[in-house]
């Protein structure tokens, strides 16, 4: 049995990451950045007024009140593009260009205009360089705002289209196919009759794919027979690049993901993690390339090894920078156990007590089928292995859930 974090590592190994591909700004949102983004302008490209107001020469208004001659206007998109001379100011707009010579814009709360606009009166004095960013003060031209391998958000949109990007590198997104095994299961719009369950894997696991960039294809449900079995996972391997199984894959008499997978000639990584829930985790490589996940069947172990495994080699596959949950440290607030030889991933809540810390509530859950319980779940605490139990106010690991 290996650890999760070989685990893990083994699935960074073993992914690569897909080709590369332009897509339109409209259609980059979410997707992760095959190239640096280079400011191809300085911001702001020139000295830019910050407040209505009046441009002027901090010295002319050294003694106010001061009153200078009004010489023209400047707006967003319409500068005055001529020499501001001792005596005179510019009205101008937030967003406007300020005009050479002037060195300070006072705010229009702090001036009266005078005879029918031709003159302001100054009510203070100005420092120099107030209210004015001066050009590049953001970014100079050449300067890379965004780096390859980032995952791009509504924030930075408006980065790519700052600087002319109308279309992007990004990572192809991969191809996914889902394929839940078991006889007992039958589709969400059927009535499960004696002995029978709906299927509810394959929708969380498609979920969590989306969330993860993946393009999912369902497969058609499959009974516990090999032969069914090898048939959907080489008709899968035709088109995806990943296909996650759940269940069929611990010891009994009808858990046949494996022999299937072998029977098809798979190079198997490890099919035994020291985890808890999820331990019978299988994972590995059709001849064709194509990665397998074999998850467990029940709902929660879906969740846990799905999120540490096959969302870490979908993220890699994009080049994602970190394709790995992130752990953070919160404080827990009940005691729980620990296993021995295995890691703990205990479904939680996060929330936020009065000194600002992460607190991590265990949540009362059923085992590893108890998914109504995990639906309220938002984060995993991690109890190391061979720890008997960790006492509340400690300091725990934790997995935020996307
Ligand atoms: P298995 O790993 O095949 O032994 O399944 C473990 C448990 O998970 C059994 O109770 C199954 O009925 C249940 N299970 C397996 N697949 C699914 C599925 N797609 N949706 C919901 N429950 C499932
Ligand atoms: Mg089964």
């Amino acid at each position: 049995m290996i650890s999760v974090a070989e685990a893990i590592q083994i699935v960074r190994q073993q992914t690569t990451t897909l080709a590369t591909e332009h897509v339109s700004i409209e259609h980059a949102l979410g997707r992760v950045l095959a190239e640096d983004v280079v400011a191809d302008t300085d911001l702001p490209p020139f000295n830019r007024a910050q407040m209505d107001g009046y441009a002027v020469r901090a010295q002319d208004v050294k003694e106010a009140p001061a009153r200078l001659r009004i010489a023209g206007e400047s707006a967003a998109g319409k500068g005055w593009h001529h020499q501001l001379e001792e005596g005179q100011a510019v009205r101008i707009m937030t967003g406007a260009p300020v005009p050479a010579g002037a060195d300070s814009v006072q705010q229009v709360e702090l001036t009266t205009e005078l005879k029918d606009g031709t003159i302001v009166e100054l009510l203070e004095s100005v420092e120099t360089g107030k209210s004015i960013v001066p050009r590049g003060a953001e970014i100079k031209t050449g300067e890379v705002v965004l780096r390859s391998g980032t995952t791009i958000n509504a924030a930075m949109m408006a980065v790519l289209a700052a600087f002319g990007y109308a279309r992007v590198a990004v990572f192809r997104k991969p191809r996914m196919a889902v394929l839940a095994t078991g006889s007992e299961l039958v589709a969400v719009d059927q009535k499960p009759g004696q002995d029978q369950i709906r299927d509810s894997n394959n929708y969380s696991i498609s979920a969590y794919a989306e969330l993860a960039g993946a393009i999912v294809e369902r497969m058609p449900l499959t009974g516990d027979e090999t032969s069914l079995l090898k048939g959907q996972i080489s008709e899968a391997a035709k088109r995806n690049d990943l296909i996650v199984t759940s269940g069929g894959v611990s010891m009994g008499v009808y858990d046949l993901t494996k022999a299937a997978l072998r029977q098809l000639d798979a190079e198997l990584f490890f099919e035994r993690v020291a985890l808890r829930p999820g331990k019978p985790t299988v994972f590995a490589r059709l001849p064709n390339g194509t990665l397998v996940f074999g998850l467990p069947g029940n709902p929660v172990s879906v969740a846990v090894t799905f999120n540490l495994f096959a969302r870490t080699a979908l993220l890699s596959m994009q080049g994602t920078a970190e394709p790995e949950l992130k752990r953070e440290t919160g404080v827990l607030a009940r005691s729980v156990k620990g296993t021995a030889d295995r890691e703990n991933y205990l479904p939680a809540q996060l929330t936020t007590n009065d000194d600002a810390e992460l607190v991590a509530f265990q949540l009362k859950w059923g085992g590893s089928s108890d998914f109504v319980a995990f639906a309220l779940t938002t984060a995993l605490v991690i109890v190391p292995a061979n720890v008997k139990s960790i006492e509340a106010g400690s300091l725990v690991s934790v997995l935020r859930l996307p």
